[in-house]
């Protein structure tokens, strides 16, 4: 029986500006499955937050979801109304964010926060709710929750507002828990906490992540497979082991070779990626990553690669793959049959 919970499917997400159509997503497919903790990672603008607020529902106007599809447990969630998409936010799927102050209203206490959240999508009166709320602390490793629960943001450290907003997250037990950069914003031992946190109540809770990171470090640590995007496109799919082991694309290369130490933590030369990313009011018919690409080739820039399917856990977007391709070392050419859009 298959453990998908959601199936992402040429997802397309398009923002119609006076200057025109940004199209920030554009046509990309994964799978989440029960257990997983997914890591979406990319430059700035590379499409992986609004990736997560397609799947959020959360796309405000001018954009929307153009096209695709999302089936959350054989649901389809971009068929919803806002209404209807309700009963799954927070609930099913939820957010937290990079920076909990965006998120935490600071003139309410964490207390009434937190007890609002699960009243709404639970049927516990004010007294379970509030009881649950100090239990939700209490698991996410605040100190005396019965007296902090009266706090308000300001009265926590970044840490522990990071932890409530993750108690909050968790308050219905979801099923996916999408997570934006949710440690950017901390010291590297505090990161650290918040990502060992997130996994293990992930494990105790039988859910699954998906972890929108800038940071390949942090993939390494948490993740068990990783999306590359680039572009608004999906440039690499793989086992964290085999994207570390074998990256097949050379945005991911570059991307590997950017990160101050490797995963085996020996310090490195930093080698940055040359040029700026793709402006998505006018992407590149071709591959996005061709003007910054050292392999680029002529049809590089005519037409966008195929998914090459290398593993039944890895895939990549380039011409490198093809098996008329001038042979790079390191990167594998497949047969024709093993392409997939
Ligand atoms: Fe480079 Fe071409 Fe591969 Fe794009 S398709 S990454 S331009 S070699």
């Amino acid at each position: 029986m298959s453990n998908t919970i959601l199936d992402v499917k040429n997802l397309r997400t398009t923002f119609y500006t006076h200057m025109g159509e940004v199209q920030a997503v554009r046509g990309i497919s994964f799978e989440v499955n029960q257990g997983d903790v997914l890591g979406i990672v990319g430059e700035s603008g590379s499409g992986k937050s609004v990736t997560a607020m397609s799947i959020m529902g959360l796309v405000d106007e001018p954009g929307r979801v153009s096209g695709g599809s999302i089936l959350f447990m054989g649901q389809e969630l971009t068929k919803l109304s806002d209404a209807e998409m309700n009963e799954y936010r927070g609930k099913e799927i939820s957010m937290i964010f990079q920076d909990p102050m965006t998120s935490l209203n600071p003139v309410y206490t964490i207390g009434n926060q937190l007890i609002e959240v699960i009243r709404r999508h639970t049927d516990l009166d004010k007294d379970q709710a509030h009881a649950r709320a100090i239990e939700l602390l209490q698991m996410v490793g605040i100190p005396e929750p019965e007296i902090r629960i009266k706090n308000y943001p300001h009265q926590f450290s970044g840490g522990m507002r990071q932890r409530a907003m993750i108690a909050m997250a968790i308050s219905c037990s979801p099923k996916i828990l999408i997570a934006d950069e949710p440690t950017t914003a901390l010291d590297v031992t505090i990161q650290a906490q918040i990502l060992d946190l997130m996994v293990r109540l992930k494990n105790q809770l039988h859910s699954s992540i998906i972890l929108i990171t800038h940071d390949l470090g942090v993939v390494s640590e948490v993740c068990n497979k990783v999306n590359v995007m680039y572009g608004g496109m999906l440039m690499e799919k793989a086992s964290v082991f085999e994207l570390f082991d074998s990256p097949q694309h050379p945005y991911t290369l570059g991307l590997l070779k950017s990160i101050p130490r490797d995963v085996t933590g020996e310090r490195k030369r930093l080698v940055p990626i040359e040029g700026t990313p793709p402006d998505l009011l006018k992407p590149p018919s071709g591959c996005p990553f061709s003007p910054r690409c050292p392999y680029a080739m002529g049809i590089c820039v005519r037409e966008a690669a195929p998914l090459y399917t290398l593993s039944d856990t890895h895939s990549a977007s380039c011409w490198l793959h093809h098996k008329g391709a001038p042979v790079v070392e390191g990167f594998v050419q497949v047969e024709e049959e093993s392409v997939h859009e």
